[in-house]
């Protein structure tokens, strides 16, 4: 593997003052400088590496950012607030009243909302297409469009988008191609694909503490600067600015990301291969069976696995909720929106997570009621949790009822 994102996000460590091995944090909103001067011309964008104000970015940003877009291998980046703060405002940069967005139908719930519900009060409009069929995604595309829009891994059916053929339809129509990575980092490297922008929610893995919301935009230095211009950039202007204590805390977490990624997709393998021998309809880009299996394995750096959500069918949202609730009270883990935690969470994405997409746009997707996401936590005996499981879905009459 010539691009390893785990050795990116560890080779430029900062030191903090008094010789910290952590960076020190940055505890100030606005910064000094020397003459009327010096601040006109950082005003101006023409002082490097000068701090200004800390919507801006501010030193404890900075660090998180720079290792993010090691990480994804692009120029640079910019921490958010929240997932939805990075997203949005890379939506409002790059488009405006009048302009269109291809976007995959099968994203998070809080994406479809914005482009299906928010965007047109701006005249901005999106299709919606299956991101597995390129000739709809090509189909869709307008004069006006500015981008394609998708998630690696969609949300929650697990569909795998084809980067580097999409790159292709982007480039010959001059649109950019914005990937959401949420779901895989490490494990996928959108921009090394051809992706124009990378974009994570922090909240997720990236983190992997549950203790806050976060957001990054990853791109070209030309990018990044137009989002934090004084003068018209969309990250500094609406104000998505995450604060510097986070910053510092997200950081100190991505050094255990790799291992963290790796035990989520052991465990979740485990477990899928398991149920599926059990009789399990159960959905895990790991599986052969997984309908994008062969293209996952093409494009994920392989020591990371495939990725720590699966899903099981349950059938019917009766029996969904019953084997949360039994699942729940068995300790194997917690009925909870979210994902990339260290215990496993789970959700009827149907009635949780995906509740913004109307029901019969769910069922033209393949979203069955009766869907349960689970994003398998560090259990350090898989073998125990597999059998916990097990017995919650004979319990409730989940295997029985798919094994007929
Ligand atoms: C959670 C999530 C978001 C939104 O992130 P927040 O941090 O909750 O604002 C965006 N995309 C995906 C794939 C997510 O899972």
């Amino acid at each position: 593997m010539s691009f390893n994102p785990a050795e990116q996000l560890e080779k430029n460590p900062i030191q903090g003052q008094f010789k910290g091995v952590n960076p020190s944090i940055s505890d100030s909103a606005t910064f000094t400088f020397k003459t009327g001067q010096d601040m006109m011309d950082t005003f101006e964008g023409k002082s490097e590496g000068a701090f200004l104000y800390s919507r801006h970015t501010s030193p404890s940003n900075m660090y998180l950012a720079n290792a993010l877009a090691a990480m994804e291998g692009t120029e640079e980046a910019n921490v958010a607030a929240s997932g939805m703060g990075a997203i949005s405002t890379t939506i409002l940069q790059i488009c405006g009243a009048g302009d269109h967005i291809v976007s995959s139908r099968t994203i998070y719930g809080g994406s479809y909302a914005i482009m299906k519900n928010y965007l047109p009060k701006l005249n901005i409009q999106t299709t919606f297409v299956d991101v597995t069929s390129l000739e709809a995604i090509e189909a869709a595309i307008q004069p006006n469009t500015k981008m394609i829009y998708c998630e690696v891994m969609s949300n929650p059916l697990l569909e795998i988008a084809n980067i580097p053929e999409m790159k292709k339809i982007a480039e010959k129509h001059n649109v950019l191609l914005v990937v959401d990575n949420t779901f895989t980092p490490l494990i996928m490297s959108p921009y090394q694909m051809g992706a124009d922008i990378v974009i994570h929610s922090l909240t997720k893995f990236i983190n992997g503490m549950n203790d806050t919301v976060g957001g990054v935009v990853c791109a070209s230095t030309d990018f990044i600067n137009a989002t934090k211009s004084v003068i018209d950039g969309a990250a500094m202007l609406i104000g998505s600015t995450m604060d510097s204590l986070r910053s510092a805390s997200i950081l100190k977490n991505t050094h255990t990301l790799a291992i963290r990624m790796k035990k989520h997709s052991e465990n979740a393998l485990y477990i899928s291969q398991k149920l599926e021998q059990d009789g399990a309809r159960i959905v895990y880009p790991g599986l052969a069976s997984h309908k994008d299996h062969e293209l996952f394995k093409d494009l994920h750096n392989t020591e990371f696995g495939f990725g720590g959500m699966i899903t099981i069918d349950a059938l019917t949202l009766e029996k969904a909720n019953h084997l949360m609730k039994v699942m729940q009270e068995q300790n194997l883990g917690d009925l909870a929106v979210s994902l990339g935690f260290y215990r496993t969470l789970f959700n009827a994405p149907g009635t949780g997570t995906s509740s913004e997409v109307p029901e019969d746009e769910q069922k033209e997707m393949g979203l069955s009621p009766g869907l349960v996401r689970f994003s398998m936590g560090l259990d350090h005996n898989i073998e125990k949790t597999y059998q916990g499981i097990r017995q919650c879905m004979l319990e409730v009459g989940v295997l029985e009822s798919v094994a007929v």
